[in-house]
Order: C-alpha cells, then sequence, then structure tokens
C-alpha cells in the first residue's frame, strides 16, 4: 500500500515533466502522457514506433473530468453508467476548447475516451489535472502486454518507469464503441458487444463492421507474435505450438492451453500471455484450437484474426 503510493508519486513525477510511462489497467498495461502535451505524446508515438496517423486513446478518472474536453451525448451517458469505469471505450466529438493534442488524434474532431477500472491507475488519474493518452505499452503490431515483465520484455531500458499493478484482469484491449452519427462498435474487446448494443437504443443501427471513422488495430497486421499461425486446427502438426481452450487429461510438451475449463474469461486473461510464451520458446508455428465465437471470444477471435494475416 505504502509502497504503492510512493510509485504513483513517482509516475506523477515523470508524466509532470512531459516523460512517458507504463501504467497497469484491467485491459493490458498502457504507455502514458499527458494528453495535453504534445511533447509529451510525441514520445509515444516514438517509442512505439507507432505511425503518427494511428489516434491514442484518452483516459479518465470520471465523466466530470471529461466534460471540458468532449461533447457528451444521451447513449453515452447510458452506457457511461452502465459499464465504466471498464473495458470500453467511447469515440465523441471533441470540443473546440479542449486542450487535447492535436497529435493524439491525428488531427481530427474526435476523440476516443476510456475509464479505466485498475485502483492503481485510478488513483493516479485522480491525482493529476490531465487526462492521460494512452495507447498499449508495446511496439507497434506486437503483442499487447499484460504485466510489468511483458512491458520491459518490450521496450528494455528505454521506458522510464513502470507502475507495477500485477497482471491485467481482462488480458484484452477494450472495446471501441463509436458514439458520432450512429452508434457503432469499431473494435471488439473486453466488454461483451451484444451486451453494449442492448444499451445502445437505436439498436436498428447495428452495423458492426461498417466503420466511417478509422478503426483501432485496424492495420491488417496486428496483436501478432509475428509467427504464422493457423486457426480452427483440430490437431497439431509436426514443430507447432498447439494452442487449446481447454486443459486436456493429456498435456504434451507443445500444448499450451488458454482456460482449464473453457472458460472464455479465463482464456482471453491468458491468450497474449501465451502467445508471448510460446514466442520465447522459439516455435516457428502455431496451430490454435476452435475457440467459441460468443461472449469475449469474439474479441479472442477478433485478435487471432489479425495476429494470423500476413
Ligand atoms: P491501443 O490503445 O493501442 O489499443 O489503440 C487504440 C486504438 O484506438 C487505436 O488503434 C486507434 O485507432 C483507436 N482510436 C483512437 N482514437 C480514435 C478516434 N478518434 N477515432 C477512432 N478510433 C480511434
Ligand atoms: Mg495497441
Amino acid at each position: 500500500m505504502k509502497n504503492d503510493d510512493s510509485n504513483i508519486k513517482k509516475t506523477i513525477k515523470y508524466l509532470n515533466n512531459d516523460e512517458c510511462v507504463a501504467i497497469p489497467t484491467e485491459t493490458v498495461y498502457g504507455l502514458a502522457a499527458n494528453a495535453y502535451s504534445k511533447k509529451a505524446v510525441s514520445k509515444i508515438f516514438k517509442l512505439k514506433k507507432r505511425p503518427s496517423n494511428n489516434p491514442l486513446i484518452v483516459h479518465y478518472h470520471n465523466i466530470n473530468q471529461l466534460k471540458k474536453d468532449c461533447e457528451l451525448n444521451d447513449v453515452f451517458k447510458r452506457l457511461y453508467k452502465k459499464f465504466c469505469p471498464g473495458a470500453i471505450s467511447f469515440v465523441l466529438k471533441k470540443k473546440k476548447t479542449s486542450r487535447i493534442s492535436r497529435n493524439v488524434t491525428n488531427d481530427s474532431n474526435l476523440v476516443a475516451v476510456r475509464f479505466p477500472s485498475h485502483h492503481l491507475t485510478r488513483k493516479l488519474l485522480k491525482k493529476i489535472d490531465y487526462p492521460l493518452a494512452a495507447p498499449s505499452a508495446n511496439i507497434s503490431s506486437s503483442i499487447s502486454p499484460v504485466s510489468k515483465h511483458d512491458v520491459i520484455d518490450e521496450f528494455g531500458n528505454k521506458i522510464k518507469f513502470v507502475l507495477e499493478g500485477g497482471s491485467s484482469k481482462v488480458g484484452l484491449e477494450s472495446t471501441i464503441v463509436n458514439l458520432v452519427g450512429n452508434p457503432n462498435i469499431l473494435r471488439l474487446g473486453g466488454i461483451d458487444s451484444k451486451l453494449i448494443y442492448k444499451f445502445i437504443k437505436s439498436s436498428k443501427n447495428k452495423q458492426k463492421g461498417k466503420v466511417n471513422v478509422r478503426m483501432p488495430g485496424s492495420s491488417k497486421l496486428h496483436y501478432s507474435p509475428d509467427i504464422p499461425m493457423r486457426l480452427n486446427a483440430k490437431k497439431n502438426n509436426h514443430g507447432e505450438a498447439f494452442i487449446l481452450i481447454k486443459k486436456r487429461k493429456k498435456i504434451n510438451k507443445n500444448h499450451f492451453y488458454l482456460s482449464k475449463t473453457k472458460n472464455l474469461r479465463e482464456a482471453a486473461k491468458n491468450l497474449y500471455k501465451i502467445l508471448r510464451k510460446i514466442k520465447k520458446k522459439g516455435y516457428k508455428k502455431i496451430a490454435v484450437e476452435k475457440i467459441p465465437n460468443i461472449q469475449i471470444g469474439e474479441a479472442i477471435n477478433d485478435r487471432l484474426l489479425r495476429a494470423s494475416k500476413k
């Protein structure tokens, strides 16, 4: 507890000096910087080797902090009440008077915002008077980090500080909902899209997949261990690491199970950890068993599909 407080203090010191630091969230670890500072935000892009036209999600403690930066609408308020803080991001209209740096949004008048639920990051956000731009703390297009160790694996000593907050509980990025014009889901993620649509009254406008704003993680290869991957495999070929949805009675050396009992939340939490482990072990090919395409399984399949693209 005391340790956490002094680590938060240290984090704030770096952030106030326009540095980026890694922070824990329930989805994945983020690489955070003051969203109002062009200088701080540009360091995120440089460290991640992220294309400058791929905008960042801005993190807030609560809706009151958000009011000065965004136009809030009724659907947003409804979803906020139901799901926040949590694994959901919203694309909203940026206010003309907002101080959010233009390099956060790639100069657009739309901004993606989120309210993470991780207790340390909430404590941190409460103590600062600016929001945090924070994409996942990994080199662009690679696997997102779900622990402090993963962040260090990605950046080594190039990063000033990692706020230690254990392993990410959800383990997949947030679901991103566009609330400008007809609401639609831009990226599947930690919160079940069906649940979200239930709360978007005008559900006749469900246009999953039809996007008119730049879609997060929409570049072809993403979330990728950079190893050829074969999906919906019934069995593995020679030399392949085999990712199973459920533990088997007989587990071979090359078997990696996402969940003991086919629990999809557990599977999501373990996915990136296992992909990283397989890469570390030096496998050159991966086969993945079929994952049920329901609830968070939809988001798992989305990531696997992108990771398997060449
Ligand atoms: P990451 O935090 O690395 O998972 O990436 C966040 C994603 O949010 C990016 O890939 C962006 O494309 C997306 N995003 C951020 N801002 C916007 C925006 N204004 N409109 C649409 N998507 C956005
Ligand atoms: Mg990312």
